[in-house]
C-alpha cells in the first residue's frame, strides 16, 4: 500500500458482524466506485450481542443517510440517554448516579456542579450528586425520549440500545443496496505475499478473493491481523479484571415505562447491565473468571433477575480484552473485536469500530497510506483505546463496596496508566481536573465533565463530618426550575418510539 491508492480499491471485508457491515457501508459510501465484498462464514455465526451505543451510532446513521424511522422498528431500537451505576459505592448518598450523555443546555449548568465539585471535595457542604445537574438525567428518570422538538433550540446527545442481530441486518440491507458484494461461505486460509502484506483470501473450496485492502472484522477470532499477520495482541488483564459474560434475555413488561437509559449494577465480582429493547431486556453479567465460575454468575444473575426457577437459556461468553498492537498492518485493517475489545462498560466498542473506519479512510486518502499516515493512524487508535480503557478502569478503581477479593482487588489496584493516575491526583488533591484532562489531550475519548460525573458519582469527597458549610452555595432551585422546564418539552419514550 506504498503506492498511490487507485481511485476505486478493492476491499475485502472477512465477517458479516455488525463491524464488518459497518465498514462496508462506510467504504461503500466514502469510494463509490470501490469494490466492496464482505465474505461471512455463516456457519460460524457472530458474537450477537452488543445492545448499547454512544451517541456516535446517530451520525453514522445520518452519514448513511438512514433516518430513524427507518432503521430503528427494525432493530427493536429505543433511545439511549445515558447509563446509570448502581450499587458501586455504598457511601450514603451515593449508591447510585447516571452517566449523562452530553446536552447543548448543559453548559447552563455545568459551570454549577463543577463549582459545587470543587466546593465539596475541599470540604464544604454542598450537594454535588450528579443527578440533580443535567438534562439526561432528568430526561431518564422520567422515561421521556431524548429527541428535541423544534420548540427546544438546545441539541441533546443521544444514543441507542438495539437488537445486535437486527441492527447488522440493517446495514448489511443498507450495503447491498449501494452494491457491496456478499460472499457467505468460509475462509479456510490466508494468503500473505513476501512483503508481508495479505494477497488473498482462500475460501473453502480454494477459491481466491484477492484485493487492495483486507478489513479483518472476523471478531475475536481475528483470522487475518492476529492470525496470518501475526499482530500483537495488548492484553488489559491487569487493569480490567473482568473476562467472561453471561447473558438471559427477558420479556418486557407492557405495563411498566420504557427506560430510556442502560443500568449498570455491581453484583458479587462483576456487574450486570439492563438495556430495554421495544421487544425485550437484554440482560447480562459481565464478571472475573479468577473470582466466580460460569455455574455461579449464572446462578447470581438468575437470582439477581428471578429467573431461578425458569428455563430460560443463559448464553455464556468469553472476553478478550486488550487491543491489537496495530490496527493497520500492510494491506490489512482489524477493526471491531478483531481489533481489540474494552469490555461493554460503557458501550463503547461500536463508537471505537466506527471511528476506526473513518480514520483510516482519511488516512489511507491523504497520502497513499504512506507509512507515516500509518504510523500516525495507529498510534492514534492505540491512544483511543487507552483513552477509553482508563475511564472504565476508573470505575472499577473507585468503586467503594469491598464486599468481595474482586472489588477489593479493584479498589487497590495500581495497574494505572500515568494520565489516570494524574488525573486522580488532580481530583483528590482539589486541583482542577478539566485542565488535567486537556493538558494530557483526553477529551476526546471522555469529556473532562464526564470524569467529574465520574468521580462524584462514587460519592469521592471528604467525610460528611469534616464538611463546613459552603461561602456561596449553588442556587440548586434555580437549576430545577430550568430542568423542570426543559424536561416539559419532551414527551414519553414509549409513545415517541411508537411513533417511528
Ligand atoms: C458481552 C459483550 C457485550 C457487549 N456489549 C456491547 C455494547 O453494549 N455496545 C457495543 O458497542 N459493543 C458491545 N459489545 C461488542 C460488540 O458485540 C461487537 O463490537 C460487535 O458485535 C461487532 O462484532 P464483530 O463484528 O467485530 O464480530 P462478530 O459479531 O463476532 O462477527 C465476526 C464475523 O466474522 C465471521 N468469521 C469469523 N471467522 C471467519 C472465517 N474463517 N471465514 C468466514 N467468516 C468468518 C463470522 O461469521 C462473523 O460474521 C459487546 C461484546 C460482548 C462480548
Amino acid at each position: 500500500m506504498d503506492a498511490a491508492p487507485p481511485l476505486s480499491p478493492a476491499v475485502v471485508v472477512l465477517g458479516g458482524g455488525t463491524a464488518g457491515w459497518m465498514a462496508a457501508c462506510l467504504f461503500a459510501q466514502a469510494w463509490p466506485r470501490a469494490r466492496v465484498t464482505v465474505v461471512e462464514a455463516p456457519e460460524i455465526g457472530i458474537v450477537g450481542v452488543g445492545e448499547g451505543s454512544t451517541p456516535q451510532l446517530r451520525a453514522l446513521f445520518a452519514r448513511l443517510g438512514i433516518a430513524e424511522d427507518a432503521w430503528m422498528p427494525a432493530a427493536d431500537a429505543t433511545y439511549k440517554t445515558g447509563i446509570r451505576f448502581d450499587g458501586w459505592s455504598t457511601r450514603g448518598g451515593y449508591t447510585g448516579y447516571f452517566h449523562p450523555f452530553a446536552s447543548a443546555i448543559d453548559l447552563h449548568t455545568a459551570g454549577a456542579f463543577h463549582a459545587s465539585a470543587l466546593a465539596r471535595r475541599t470540604g464544604h457542604a454542598v450537594d454535588a450528586h450528579p443527578d440533580r445537574f443535567f438534562l439526561n438525567t432528568r430526561l431518564a428518570e422520567a422515561h421521556r425520549a431524548p429527541p428535541a422538538p423544534a420548540s427546544f433550540p438546545f441539541e441533546v446527545g443521544y444514543g441507542y440500545h438495539f437488537d445486535a442481530h437486527k441492527v447488522g441486518g440493517v446495514l448489511r440491507a443498507h450495503a447491498l443496496t449501494r452494491g457491496v458484494v456478499h460472499v457467505a461461505r468460509r475462509v479456510d486460509t490466508v494468503d500473505v505475499d513476501c512483503d508481508g502484506a495479505v494477497a488473498a483470501l482462500v475460501l473453502a473450496g480454494g477459491e481466491r478473493l484477492t484485493g487492495d485492502i483486507f478489513v479483518d472484522a472476523s471478531g475475536f477470532r481475528s483470522v487475518i491481523a492476529q492470525g496470518a499477520l501475526g499482530v500483537r495482541f495488548v492484553p488489559f488483564a491487569s487493569n480490567l479484571f473482568c473476562d467472561r459474560a453471561v447473558t438471559l434475555p427477558t420479556p418486557r413488561s407492557a405495563d411498566a415505562p420504557l427506560d430510556a437509559h442502560t443500568i449498570a449494577t455491581a453484583l458479587s465480582n462483576g456487574w450486570a447491565w439492563a438495556i430495554p429493547l421495544t421487544s425485550r431486556t437484554g440482560n447480562g453479567y459481565v464478571y472475573a473468571s479468577d473470582h466466580l465460575s460460569p455455574d455461579a454468575a449464572e446462578t447470581e444473575l438468575r437470582s439477581y433477575l428471578g429467573l431461578l426457577d425458569t428455563d430460560v437459556v443463559a448464553r455464556h461468553l468469553t472476553m478478550k480484552v486488550g487491543r491489537v498492537e496495530h490496527a493497520w498492518r500492510a494491506n490489512c485493517l482489524a477493526i471491531g473485536l478483531a481489533q481489540g475489545f474494552i469490555e461493554p462498560l460503557e458501550a463503547t466498542a461500536l463508537h471505537l469500530t466506527q471511528t476506526t473506519i473513518q480514520r483510516f479512510i482519511q488516512a489511507y486518502a491523504d497520502d497513499a497510506g504512506g507509512p507515516q499516515h500509518r504510523d500516525a493512524f495507529n498510534a492514534e487508535i492505540a491512544r483511543r483505546f487507552e483513552g477509553v480503557r482508563d475511564y472504565i478502569v476508573a470505575h472499577y478503581r473507585l468503586n467503594q463496596r469491598g464486599d468481595t477479593d474482586f472489588w477489593r482487588a479493584n479498589a487497590a489496584n495500581d495497574h494505572l496508566s500515568d494520565d489516570l493516575k494524574a488525573i486522580m491526583t488532580a481530583w483528590f488533591t482539589g486541583r482542577d481536573v478539566a485542565a488535567e484532562v486537556m493538558r494530557r489531550d483526553l477529551a476526546d475519548y471522555y469529556s473532562p465533565l464526564s470524569w467529574e460525573i465520574l468521580f462524584a458519582g462514587y460519592g469521592t469527597f471528604p467525610d460528611d463530618a469534616r464538611l463546613t458549610p459552603a461561602p456561596s452555595p449553588v442556587d440548586m432551585a434555580g437549576i430545577d426550575r430550568l430542568l423542570g422546564g426543559c424536561l416539559l418539552n419532551f414527551g414519553d419514550h414509549a409513545a415517541a418510539l411508537a411513533r417511528t
